[in-house]
């Protein structure tokens, strides 16, 4: 029993840290997106916040935020 919580909770931290969705600040131009809502460049934005796909996001040439390189 507690193999398997620890088991669901390890499944569920995977899939947490799995970044399917980005967010990208909608002024029509941006070439940078990023992965919280919260990074300093997209509170810098003042258009809407929009959350796509990282899929879309590559698919668009979208690059990672320089604020957010790993
Ligand atoms: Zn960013």
């Amino acid at each position: 029993m507690k193999l398997l919580l620890l088991f669901l909770f390890l499944l569920s931290n995977t899939k947490c840290e799995e970044p399917s969705d980005v967010y990208i600040c909608n002024n029509g131009k941006t070439k940078k997106y990023h992965l919280s809502t919260n990074c300093r460049a997209l509170r810098n934005c003042s258009y809407k916040t929009l959350k796509i796909t990282l899929e879309k996001a590559k698919k668009d040439g979208k690059t990672l935020c320089g604020w957010e390189k790993q």
